[in-house]
């Protein structure tokens, strides 16, 4: 039987585990299918409060993790399968292992969104991917393409650009939801072309299993045109880890629990932190800091009601 148990290793929970080992409740934390959550897949963090010089994510992640272990927090690895918030104790099911625990913190993130296209899914590992840090380095010197006009593409074209010999930016419209600093940045890489407004109509070859043209349609002149490219990095915003939730806890039309006052869901004991509940801010600090929130809450819960 845990006191705590924390779905997610990323920033929230975390943070979640830190505080809670160090109110004494010996947190137990489920890694999930990506350990370290977005944090362990980004490159430098210069936002996060306290690190002048910057911050490599998977650094940062790897010394919050450490400073839970310090405090007594225990890590196991395993994806959710099922939950049963029924009543308490709550069981999670991870595989084969059934945990018990008197309060949950739901810490599961979110997951990259993909553009749907078969071809995509088909060669996703074979030259297709979500991730620039994990896969940049297979693209020495060819010519390759992100899509997506947020801060994850223009960070994942500037990172590509360091093994690259040119980066495509694919984007739907002519405006970008970057901000203004990422996207300035982006537009003085001459190592970057920017390709707008255009839309992915498929990716080829899957016959010969890997990337080799992507097929392009502008949404203005609905001209299509096909762009001969070795590697597509898909980078258009995640998906909240929530399926296991569906019909258990409130959510949002896109999937994001909802909580109210701090973390609290509709299910007492039940509490939720980091992007899996914010489809807004989606930020190491905000989602460390609703981790922080999430254990003050489990504690106070716990306190009232030991059970
Ligand atoms: P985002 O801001 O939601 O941007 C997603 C982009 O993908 C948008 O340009 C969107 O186009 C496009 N898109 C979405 N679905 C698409 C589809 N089906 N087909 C084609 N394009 C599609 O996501 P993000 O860039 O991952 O950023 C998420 C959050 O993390 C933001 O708050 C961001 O500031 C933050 N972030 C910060 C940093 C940093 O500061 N170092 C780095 C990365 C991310 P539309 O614009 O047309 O909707």
């Amino acid at each position: 039987m845990n006191n705590v148990l924390i779905i997610g290793s990323g920033c929230a929970g975390l943070t979640a585990a830190i505080y809670a080992g160090r109110a004494n409740l010996k947190p137990l934390v489920i890694d999930g299918h990506e350990p370290g959550g977005q944090l362990a897949i980004t490159t430098m963090v210069e936002n996060f409060p306290g690190f002048p010089e910057g911050i490599l994510g998977p650094d940062l992640i790897e010394n919050m993790r450490k400073q839970a272990q310090k405090f007594g927090a225990e890590f196991k690895s395993g994806s959710i399968t099922d939950v049963d918030l029924g009543k308490r104790p709550f069981k999670i099911t991870a595989g084969n292992e059934v945990y018990e625990t008197r309060a949950l913190i739901i810490a599961a993130g979110a997951t990259a969104r993909l553009l749907g296209l078969e071809s995509e899914r088909k060669l996703i590992g074979y030259g297709v991917s979500t991730c620039a840090t994990c896969d940049g380095y297979f693209f020495r010197g060819k010519e390759i393409a992100v899509v997506g006009g947020g801060d994850s593409a223009m960070e994942e074209a500037n990172f590509l650009s360091r093994f690259a010999s040119k980066v495509y930016v694919i984007h739907r419209r002519n405006e970008f939801r970057a901000s203004r600093i990422m996207l300035d940045r982006a537009r003085a890489n001459e190592k970057l072309q920017f390709i707008t407004p255009v839309v992915v109509e498929d990716i080829t070859d899957v016959s010969k299993g890997g990337v080799e043209t992507m097929i392009l349609r502008n949404t203005q002149s609905n001209e299509v045109s096909t762009l001969p490219v070795s590697g597509v990095f898909i980078a258009i915003g995640h998906v909240p880890n929530t399926r296991v939730f569906r019909g258990k806890l409130d959510m949002d039309e896109n999937g994001y629990l909802i909580t109210h006052h701090g973390s609290r869901t509709k299910v007492p004991g039940v509490f939720a932190a980091g992007d899996v509940q914010d489809h807004f801010y989606k930020q190491a600090v905000t989602a460390a800091g609703s981790g922080c929130m999430a254990a003050i809450d489990a504690e106070k819960f716990l306190e009232a009601n030991p059970g």
